[in-house]
């Protein structure tokens, strides 16, 4: 059952942005050619790094595993096509802080051979272990592709109590396309990889979310629900729900608010209210991984704005060079107006992230390639006039410019009072401000400082921890070694006593039988007795 608007309720604040998305989604998505090199980060989503299996030198097949993960954070890491591993070094990549990261480089054998990468597909997952398929989603390798990258098998596993999934198709970053022209082009997939979703967390219903700026796509999911001929075991709970525009509305509990009505409390999760939120790319990747049997190895990646020749959506590779994406794309514009300099973001105007290195590579959660000829940014930062208009636009109901204060005065108490950890950092509140403060960065500053401040509290912690159990641990063995010494004199005190009573009766006795023996042997030799002896002998022969 598909229905249009059931219950669509609105969350505090948001904007209106205009759109850009006509830019790039007139045109169907297209593969890019094999690159020559592939750079892949061997940490690409949010937990740790696995073991590294391949060495310089190595050849590889596509598809084929190049990390193992150590704990239940970790994710492998796959070469997304097949060639040489040349090197394994740190390497710039695209992130908050442009911290280089350790990557594997490989050299591109143009063959693209699978080997026998591939894994056997799984047809029957209505019928599969839960267990099974989580472990097929973590061996693929598969993070949240709406941009927050958590293991997604992780996700899932703590899914006992999910009522309802929601499919999070909002895709409401100006710019950004990508999930439009797959919701398009490959709904089918989508909505299988929604139903092993649902088989997976034995969640009863499914909200798929979508903007009503994409209406191709609203159309091609409801058509594929009605599609007898698929596969879909859950169509019935599954519905499409259109709302509108407005952004923030990708935004895990704003989304949710938009869709059921419910709010996630402050600090907790939408677990903790029977609620799972998925992206819809990523449902299409674990449709591959369990159908298929393929890991996550490409993606479809938006390149657009007014500084790229051909805007469009790109099948890409996991590990493309950004640069080699931008030729792929027709290469950068010529329409560069004196004054104007070339901004270059991963991810939207709004949320993305400053791209410093044209050769860092397309990770799995980067959606869009923003490229804008555009003026510097020339206003200045003034103090805050206490206008309201950031509390007014804060889909979180925070009180922005309070924790602007807070943070500017590194004051992290009042910042915790005051939820910053609640703040999504979507940026209403710096399009807002007429101060042009960049209120973000401040928050995203004191957040960086907040976790450090806790890992380093979290170590120190852990120190003590060792150090107090060492310190037990040595007055444990002291007291043992004690104890052991004391039972050990008690024992000799008690054989000592023991020794002086029966040594002195083992001697007597070792006397008497010395005596009794040299008693025995003189009478054996007296010649009365030999006399006796012989005249007893010769009785004896006589007879
Ligand atoms: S919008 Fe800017 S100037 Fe206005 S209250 Fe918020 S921080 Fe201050
Ligand atoms: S960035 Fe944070 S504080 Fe600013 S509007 Fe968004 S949620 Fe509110």
């Amino acid at each position: 059952m598909s229905t249009d608007k059931p219950h669509i309720v609105s969350f505090h604040g948001g904007l209106h942005l205009k759109g850009h998305k006509a830019i790039s989604n007139q045109h169907a998505i297209q593969k890019t050619s094999l690159p020559e090199t592939i750079i892949l980060p061997i940490i690409q989503h949010n937990g740790t790094a696995g073991k590294i299996l391949v060495k310089p030198g190595d050849f590889v097949f596509k598809g084929q595993p190049l990390t193992k993960s150590q704990d239940v954070t970790g994710l492998p890491i796959h070469a997304s096509t097949s060639g040489k591993v040349t090197t394994i070094i740190e390497r710039p990549v695209v992130g908050i802080s442009p911290r280089p990261a350790t990557c594997i480089v490989i050299d591109t054998d143009s063959n693209d051979n699978w080997g026998d990468s591939k894994m056997p597909a799984i047809t029957n997952y209505q019928q599969a272990d839960k267990l099974i398929l989580l472990e097929r989603i973590r061996n693929a390798g598969i993070a949240g592709l709406g941009g927050a990258a958590f293991p997604t098998a992780r996700k899932l596993a703590a899914s006992e109590t999910i009522d309802t999934l929601i499919i999070n198709a909002m895709e409401c970053e100006p710019y950004i396309t990508c999930d439009d022209l797959l919701m398009r082009e490959q709904s089918s997939q989508i909505l299988q990889g929604i139903d092993i979703l649902m088989s997976v967390t034995s969640a009863r219903h499914c909200l798929v979310g979508i903007e009503d700026n994409k209406p191709e796509a609203v159309k091609a999911l409801k058509t594929e629900l009605k599609n007898k001929n698929n596969n879909i075991s859950n169509r019935d709970n599954i519905d499409v729900l259109v709302t509108p525009t407005l952004y923030p509305s990708g935004s895990e509990k704003q989304l949710i608010k938009m869709l059921t009505g419910k709010e996630v409390p402050a600090g907790r999760l939408p677990a903790d209210i029977g609620i799972m939120c998925q992206n819809v790319a990523t449902a299409k990747a674990i449709y591959d991984a369990v159908i298929d049997g393929t890991p996550l190895i490409d993606r479809v990646v938006t390149v657009t704005g007014n500084g790229i020749k051909n805007p469009g959506n790109y099948l890409t590779l996991i590990g493309t060079q950004i640069i080699d994406l931008i030729n792929q794309a027709g290469g950068y514009s010529n329409n560069l107006q004196p004054g104007q300099t070339t901004t270059l973001k991963m991810g939207g105007p709004v949320m993305g992230v400053p791209i410093h290195h044209e050769t860092a590579p397309i990770v799995k959660a980067g959606n869009c390639l923003l490229v804008l000829h555009e003026e510097p940014n020339i206003h200045k930062q003034k103090p805050c006039i206490r206008c309201g208009e950031c509390v007014r636009v804060c889909p979180a109901v925070l009180l922005p410019h309070q924790l602007y204060w807070h943070a500017k005065d590194e004051n992290h108490k009042k910042l915790a009072t005051h939820n910053l950890f609640d703040c999504i950092e979507c940026g209403c509140c710096n399009i807002v401000c007429p101060s042009h403060i960049p209120l973000v960065d401040y928050y995203r500053f004191a957040k960086d400082q907040i976790r450090q401040e806790s890992t380093k509290k979290q170590r120190s912690n852990k120190a003590r921890e060792r150090h107090e159990f060492r310190l037990q641990r040595k007055e444990k063995a002291a007291r043992l070694r004690q104890e052991r010494l004391a039972n050990k004199k008690e024992r000799l005190k008690n054989r000592e006593k023991v020794g002086t009573v029966d040594g002195k009766k083992a001697e007597l006795q070792a006397a008497i039988d010395r005596v009794n023996k040299k008693k025995q042997s003189a009478a054996n030799n007296s010649p009365d007795n030999n006399e006796d002896t012989e005249s007893t002998n010769s009785k004896r022969t006589n007879s």
